[in-house]
């Protein structure tokens, strides 16, 4: 049987997350959050309270860290370290610096890798993150870079911290987005960018019901190639 793969790649805030898990529904695929994996390893540094950016402390714990992705009743990802659901902390604003420095070290990004791929072998699939399209699935059949401006990123992040009980100040949130842009697009390792057969789509002035039916465009027009 064949499987189908979408990468969607873009800046912290892009609504890549709320694109994929639309289209995902669409199209019957699976949706894999690759950030929620590189924040789980930022919550256990984390928690030991090791710097995030060490990287050989970092790679000390690696081995030790059992790392889960499952999927709920409803088909929600969830995160699980050492048999414990944190799928909610590895949300909160330290975490997701932590995530950005860990994240940064290739050693975190080997270790990660295969996990990725493995869904992608066995499942059709649509992944966001960083580097789907330039290093995880360099072969994907369609491959969308997602972006829009950082105060418009700031502002859908202060929401959807907001629809979880999280009441953050726009300038922290905007501040943290700035930090992640410039540390994720500076690396020497798998950097942001987009992938060279990708479509680059900026929704900062477009709604999400547009959005979606660009990317649904795009895929339909690249899977009827196939
Ligand atoms: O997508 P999200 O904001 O949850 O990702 C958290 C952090 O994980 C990002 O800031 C980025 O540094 C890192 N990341 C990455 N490669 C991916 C996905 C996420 O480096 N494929």
């Amino acid at each position: 049987m064949a499987y189908y793969s979408i990468a969607i790649d873009g800046p912290s805030g892009a609504g890549k997350s709320s694109m994929a898990k639309a289209v995902a529904k669409k199209y019957n695929f699976i949706y894999v959050d690759t950030g929620a994996i590189y924040r789980t390893v930022g919550l256990a540094a984390h928690r030991r309270g090791i710097s995030c950016s060490d990287e050989t402390e970092v790679a000390k714990i690696l081995p030790e860290l059992r790392i889960e992705m499952k999927y709920d009743d409803k088909g929600e990802q969830r995160m699980y370290l050492d048999g414990e659901d944190v799928s909610s902390d590895i949300r909160l604003p330290e975490i997701s610096i932590c995530a950005s420095d860990v994240s940064a070290l290739p050693a975190v990004r080997a270790f990660l890798l295969d996990m990725q791929r493995a869904m992608a072998r066995t499942n059709s699939v649509i992944m966001d993150g960083r580097d789907i399209g330039t290093v995880v699935l360099p072969n994907a059949d369609v491959k969308i870079f997602l972006t829009a401006s950082s105060s418009e990123r700031a502002r859908r992040r202060l929401l959807q911290l907001k629809e979880k009980g999280i009441n953050e100040d726009f300038e922290k949130v905007l501040k943290e987005i700035e930090y992640r842009d410039k540390q994720d697009s500076s690396r020497d390792i798998a950097p942001l960018k987009p992938a060279d057969d990708a479509v680059i789509i900026d929704s900062s002035e477009i709604d999400f019901d547009g959005t979606v039916a660009l990317i649904s465009s795009v895929i339909e027009e690249r899977l009827h190639q196939n």
